[in-house]
């Protein structure tokens, strides 16, 4: 069963401001050619762009699994506290060495 919806097209064009409201007026999903880069609303992550959809995947996972958790993006170590990570990277006290 076929239902072919007419072109309906009432009210030309309007032109779309450019003020980034918050309210979701629009619920229903646009499948769109050029997908904009996933993002990330929540955590207080404030619209935090990821460049794979598979990397905001991971992330959410992240987030919602081991919230507390920091770990090193150089050698990965684990800390319970973003602050002591922060230091770690600051004093270099990676478990690799980096050979660059
Ligand atoms: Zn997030
Ligand atoms: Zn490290």
């Amino acid at each position: 069963m076929v239902y072919r919806m007419p072109a309906m097209q009432s009210g030309s064009g309007a032109s779309t401001a450019g003020s980034s409201s918050s309210q979701d007026s629009s619920s229903h999903v646009r499948v769109v050619q050029n997908r904009p880069k996933p993002r990330c609303w929540e955590h207080g992550c404030n619209g935090r762009q990821f460049s794979t959809f598979s990397n905001l995947l991971r992330h959410q996972r992240e987030k919602s699994g081991q919230a507390a958790k920091a770990t090193c993006p150089n050698c990965g170590a684990e800390f319970t506290r973003t602050t002591a990570r922060n230091g770690h990277l600051l004093h270099d006290k990676c478990k690799q060495r980096r050979s660059t």
